[in-house]
């Protein structure tokens, strides 16, 4: 993604900055520097006042990072692999590649975020204290934010971490994750809604701040809504796998084949809508669709290779034939063929429109078990 700058790796974890994470910065700046500073520690320059705002923006962001480094760490001693940490507008997330497999681990990697950015709070209260003056009022700032940090990711509503724990404790005591994620998903959806109606609430009173309170209580509707519906598809599609949804591929043809003679051989008598291709190498390289035969001018047909109008399978969306079909759901972009491989081994081709079938077919067997279940 062009949104985002890639600042290194910390603890073996991209770090990634979206440019979004400027308005955060822009108005903490802003705040603390109109209005907080001047407030704790009069008497001090304009200038002044702007450097403590910008120290405060940065050291926010920093705490941000060891909260989120905080879950990538823990998330990584308890065998979940983490993508990136990314730092946005609404705060830090810590990307992990699946999930946990137990209660336990998953209410550590949860609980150690707030955990770290309630004990920074707490630490940063004294020092404040001592030091005084300008940079004793940034600090005293710094201290109530981590500790306001902490208590609001506590709120109990996926995907906040309070969401997560309340997820991890129901799994533990229902033994359901599914019904867990259900649960843990509505109350995310209710947060959200909670703070859409305190933030207009708060804004009609004449606070501005309450815009802001109102769009994060639609961002955490929002990926309350999906992270419930992901679910759900997980459990419908359990125990499919990529391979049972695509297309497999038929045998290879030699790429040097004319298109004319390509459409008689195979495209008229096969009923497949792509076909991989092998170059004299004998490897399936490339592969061509009917759709990209059927835009060669009939002219043309005699004297182009079917190789000119197929595309490098190297340089198409790629997934292993052996992932969960499920994450096919956020792997597949909406229009390009996705090449299904056995290792590396190109076994068959994937699309949308066959994962929304896969999934149809899902539901309706568990409505057909359903049904059995209600007549015996
Ligand atoms: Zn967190």
């Amino acid at each position: 993604m062009k949104n985002t700058i890639k600042l290194g790796k910390l603890a073996g974890v991209t770090v990634e900055l979206n440019w979004t994470v400027l308005v955060i910065a822009a108005l903490v700046t802003l705040s603390v520097a109109g209005g907080i500073l001047p407030a704790a520690a009069p008497g001090y320059e304009t200038t002044q006042y702007v450097v403590g705002g910008v120290t405060a923006a940065v050291a926010l962001l920093a705490s941000i990072l060891v909260h989120e480094l905080g879950h990538a760490i823990v998330a990584q001693r308890n065998g979940v692999r983490v993508e990136r940490i990314s730092l946005w507008a609404f705060g830090g997330v810590a990307q992990l590649e699946g999930e946990a497999e137990t209660p336990r681990a998953e209410f550590l990697i949860a609980g150690i975020g707030p955990a770290i950015s309630l004990v920074l709070g707490l630490a940063l209260i004294y020092p404040a204290s001592v030091v005084g003056g300008l940079f004793g009022a940034v600090l005293g700032w710094l201290a109530s934010i981590n500790i306001i940090l902490a208590v609001f990711n506590l709120i109990p509503g996926a995907p906040l971490d309070g969401g997560r724990l309340l997820h991890a404790w129901l799994w533990k005591r229902q033994g359901d994750r599914a019904r867990a994620t259900a649960t843990a998903t509505k109350a995310g959806r209710l947060v959200g809604t909670a703070l859409i109606v305190l933030g207009i609430v708060q804004f009609a009173a004449g606070g501005a701040g309450g815009l802001w309170t109102a769009l994060i209580g639609w961002f955490l509707r929002g990926a309350a809504t999906a992270e419930g519906s992901y679910s759900t598809i997980r459990s419908e599609l359990q125990g499919v796998r990529v391979r049972d949804v695509m297309t497999p591929a038929g045998p290879p043809e030699g790429d040097w084949m004319s298109v004319a003679a390509f459409i008689d051989r195979r495209a008229i008598a096969d009923q497949r809508p792509v076909y991989f291709l092998t170059g004299i190498e004998g490897t399936p390289s490339r592969l061509v669709t009917l759709q990209a035969l059927a835009a060669v001018p009939i002219d043309e047909r005699y004297t182009l290779s079917v190789r000119s109008v197929a595309q490098e399978l190297d340089e198409l969306p790629a997934v292993q034939a052996d992932e969960p079909a499920a994450d096919l759901f956020t792997k597949l972009s909406s229009r390009a063929l996705t090449v299904v491989w056995d290792v590396s081994v190109p076994v068959g081709t994937v699309n949308a429109a066959q994962l929304g079938t896969a999934l149809e077919q899902a539901r309706l067997l568990s409505s057909l078990r359903g049904e059995t279940a209600t007549a015996a």
